[in-house]
């Protein structure tokens, strides 16, 4: 097999290429935009489901499913949500032979779905807060160039939505989710930046939007998540109320937290490498593969001993897959190197032989493990290899910024760059216009590395209310 396209040169050549080699997905399927989800793809995104719905039911929240139609008159009732989403909904005008008395829209999200039936579940002050999730599919026309994972019209989604009984209350929801968020993201070895985005790039109905955005490819930035504050945005048009202690009647102040199968393409664009696609522990379809190595004068003992390997760590609790097909060895490390496997583990005639394995990691550095105890062994190499994993992800993070001083610096950006911002809006439109791309917002959190004070706007001059802001190319 060809290597595969550079990936600092030909990012998106080598995405590509890296989702064909990790076996994750068949794009064939006969409608742009929609995947299949093959066994091994299926296998990593079970995993993401469990970190994230482990995460949040931390947090209180608990499952539900909607139903995937929503009536156009639900659909109608918030004006900005509908304006924002319009050109993207998938329409069903037809049950059968007949046309439908009011047509149905395909879940592009679920706010429009969910809070006709939130209207009917808040009564009280003790029914807040209501959290609730669910992990179900949403469609969107997508009329750019799609992409494996990261452009798609049938989208994995996870989508909280909760309501609360005031502002502070929903305040706090989003800095639970934040941290729930920042939790996940450490199993995943992603570094992350939440921001937020200016008024004019604000989710369609949200008082405010943080996005959770990372850097991949040439200046290119990838929102792999996003957290809403909705005030009473929706709970007005959809009269979502509660009567509180006193007995007033009051509206529901909302969140919502949504993230995606972006994350798999996110995984796969930061952490894979020349050689292929590099999972973290955490997501890894195989967390271990365990091959044997035949030898003319060692007869079954590698393959006996390799069972008994692959044997113990899964009753450890461990996803171990025995690669005892007929391929070369060579073929073999090759195929789990492509597809991203975090440890491999050897047995030939002299492992079987000191009852030992050569093992070696997604990141090609190598030890020799004792069989007995094994487990442990491989529980220290795993969290080795995910710390390392973070680690080198970071490094590429932090380079793949740079501060901009001028506007002239901005076209052609070989990295997301950091320019002072007024906040105003005009301002901001001459920054996007710059780079070519959008004004992401304002970062929530201190940055991961030393900056200068702002200092003044980089387009109008003001001092006022300047802020490091970033600007970059959204995928
Ligand atoms: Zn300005």
């Amino acid at each position: 097999m060809a290597d595969l396209p550079d990936k600092r040169s030909a990012f998106i050549d080598w995405y590509l290429a890296v989702v064909e080699a990790a076996e994750v997905t068949d794009k064939r399927y006969p409608v742009k935009g929609l995947n299949v989800w093959t066994p091994y793809g299926m296998a990593a995104r079970r995993n993401l489901d469990a970190v994230m719905i482990r995460e949040i039911e931390a947090t209180g929240s608990r499952a539900v499913e909607f139903p995937a139609l929503i009536p156009a008159t639900e659909f109608a009732k918030e004006k900005e949500h509908i304006k924002g989403f319009d050109a993207q909904v998938y329409w069903v005008t037809k049950g059968g032979l007949s046309d439908l008395d009011i047509p149905l829209v395909l879940r592009p999200t679920s706010e429009t779905a969910i809070y006709p039936v939130f209207a009917l579940w808040v009564r009280s002050h003790r029914d807040l807060p209501l959290n609730v999730y669910q992990i179900v599919n949403t469609f969107r026309y997508e009329t750019k160039t799609t992409r494996p994972f990261l452009r798609v019209r049938e989208i994995h989604f996870f989508e909280e939505h909760t309501c609360q009984a005031n502002e502070e209350h929903a305040t706090e929801r989003v800095r639970s989710n934040r941290a729930a968020f920042e939790r996940m993201a450490h199993a995943f070895a992603l570094p992350y930046l939440a921001i937020r985005r200016p008024e004019w790039d604000k989710f369609p109905g949200a008082y405010y939007s943080i996005a959770l955005d990372i850097p991949v490819g040439e200046a290119r930035t990838l929102q792999i998540g996003s957290i809403h504050h909705y005030r009473e945005n929706f709970a007005r048009p959809y009269g979502i109320r509660y009567e509180d202690a006193d007995g007033t009647q009051r509206y529901v102040h909302q969140t919502t937290f949504g993230l995606s199968e972006r994350l798999i393409g996110a995984i796969l664009a930061v952490h894979g490498d020349q050689k292929g696609a590099v999972f973290p522990t955490a997501i890894a379809p195989y967390e271990v593969v365990v091959v044997p190595i035949p030898a003319a004068d060692a007869g079954d003992a590698p393959e006996r001993v390799a069972a008994e390997v692959a044997e113990r760590l899964r009753r450890h609790g461990r996803r171990v897959h025995l690669d005892s097909s007929d391929a070369r060895p060579g073929a073999k490390f090759y195929r789990w190197e492509l597809t991203g496997v975090p440890l491999r583990l050897e047995v030939g005639r002299r492992e079987a032989e000191r009852r030992s394995v050569a093992a070696v990691d997604r990141l090609g550095r190598k030890s020799t493990l004792p069989i007995d105890p094994l487990e442990h062994e491989v529980d220290l190499r795993l969290a080795e290899f995910d710390r390392a994993l973070f680690e080198r992800a970071r490094e590429a993070f932090r380079a793949a910024f740079s501060v901009a001083r001028s506007l002239e610096e901005l076209p052609g950006s070989t990295t997301v760059r950091l320019v002072a911002w007024c906040g105003d809006e005009t301002c901001g439109h001459r920054i996007e216009q710059a780079i070519d791309g959008s004004l992401l917002g304002t970062p929530e959190d201190p940055l991961p590395f030393a900056l200068d004070p702002v200092g003044a706007c980089l387009v109008c001059g003001r001092t006022e209310g300047a802020r490091w802001a970033l600007a970059g190319r959204p995928m």
